[in-house]
């Protein structure tokens, strides 16, 4: 992609979100590039060809990017100069910066990234008995406005290309190969609604996918969505084996609506709906997540009234502990109600798990390290 038009794009991002650019905007870079990981394979093809390149090259440049995670283009040894120059000129290597990296007594490592134009991003690291998973930011911000969580305080900046999303996951390989360890699961619940970035996303997970690039396999990415309920049926329709998870926290659609905006939009029954034409589309179960608040959602009855509602869709529910946000009424619930709540759907014969928590001691919940420390991106 040449210089302006890829300038061009990132202002339309901007300006799609409707916000006033940020103020930190890195002075002694004002040119951006595009970062070379935002390109799918075929699209690296098509780049060499109009380059006057031989395509199989993006054979090569993947391997050197995603296999050998080489820090600049000079590495790419089996390439020539001139090709070399090329890529040099039009992409760039690194378009994150790490501003902090907090590690957790559990091995949870959060970072904040930095971006080209100044704003911040997270993505945290988890260590888990089956392998580590990488939870991923789709977006600066959030337009959703779900009134119990931090990504959505100051609302949306602006949509991340695909390779800011895919950077983040190389930037955390890079961190693990110091100890010959590999990223091995993804999460897309980081900060923002992927939903709301799909063209992105889908890109993002097909570079990860593919096996010269990251080759991690689609049963190890999961995806979240707040229920945009067109790309749910989108999303059934690209039949993936990706693991997919709805965020319900409701057991009616008033309920819902009181803490996510978005169901006033996309109704529960449409939502609902749409899951249910996923799981027949794919075969694959859905995943609901619940996040408990004490008072709010998490008593006895409202847990049979959720089970009513779910009867018969192939899912699983995972039930979350809420973190706590201070700029946020809800408090957790209590351990005894969570069993409870879990104790009720079991005996409806709903599968159901309670999340275990990681990196609690560094605010490792969605956007809190950058309400944290980035109070001027979150007014
Ligand atoms: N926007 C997507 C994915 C990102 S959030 C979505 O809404 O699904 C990943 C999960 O964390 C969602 O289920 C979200 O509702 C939940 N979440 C948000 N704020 C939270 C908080 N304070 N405590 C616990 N979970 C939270």
């Amino acid at each position: 992609m040449d210089q302006n038009k890829f300038n061009e794009r990132i202002q339309d991002l901007v300006q799609e979100a409707e916000q006033k650019p940020v103020r930190r905007v890195k002075k002694e870079k004002p040119q951006l590039k595009e970062s070379i990981y935002s390109l799918r394979i075929d699209e690296l093809q098509d780049w060499l060809k109009e380059n006057g390149e031989k395509p199989f090259r993006a054979g090569q440049i993947y391997e050197w990017l995603y296999d050998k995670r080489v820090k600049t283009f000079d590495e790419m040894s089996n390439l020539s100069k001139s090709l070399r120059e090329k890529l040099k000129e039009n992409f760039a290597l690194t378009t994150l910066s790490t501003i902090i990296k907090q590690e957790s007594k559990d091995g949870t490592i959060k970072f904040l990234f930095q971006l080209q134009d100044g704003y911040s991003i997270e993505t945290v690291l988890m260590r888990h008995d089956y392998g580590n998973s990488v939870c991923v930011t789709t977006q600066v911000g959030c337009r959703i406005g779900c009134t119990f969580c931090a990504s959505t305080l100051g609302g949306l900046k602006r949509h991340l290309l695909a390779g800011e999303i895919v950077e983040q996951v190389v930037k955390v390989q890079k961190e693990l190969d110091e100890a010959g360890e590999r990223v091995s699961h993804i999460v897309i619940m980081g900060i923002g609604e992927p939903f709301d970035n799909y063209d992105a996303m889908m890109n993002f997970l097909k570079v990860i996918n593919n096996d010269k690039g990251l080759n991690i396999g689609a049963r190890h990415i999961t995806v979240s969505t707040s229920g945009i309920v067109p790309k749910i049926y989108k999303f059934a329709d690209e039949e993936l084996q990706i693991n997919f998870a709805v965020s319900l926290h409701a057991p009616n659609q008033e309920a819902r609506q009181k803490l996510m905006p978005i169901a006033r939009a996309y109704k529960l029954d449409e939502l609902l709906e749409a899951v249910r034409y996923y799981t027949k589309k794919t075969g694959r179960r859905v995943s609901f997540e619940y996040g408990l608040m004490s008072g709010e959602n998490d008593s006895v009855e409202v847990a049979e009234e959720l089970a009513d509602l779910i009867k018969g869709i192939k899912c699983h529910v995972n039930l979350i502990p809420i973190n706590y946000v201070p700029e946020r009424d809800y408090v957790r619930t209590s351990r005894s109600s969570i069993f409870a709540f879990e104790k009720t759907l079991k005996k409806r014969g709903i599968n159901v798990t309670i999340r275990r928590e990681q990196g609690a001691d560094i605010a490792a919940a969605c956007g809190q390290l950058r309400a944290q420390e980035r109070q001027d991106e979150i007014k």
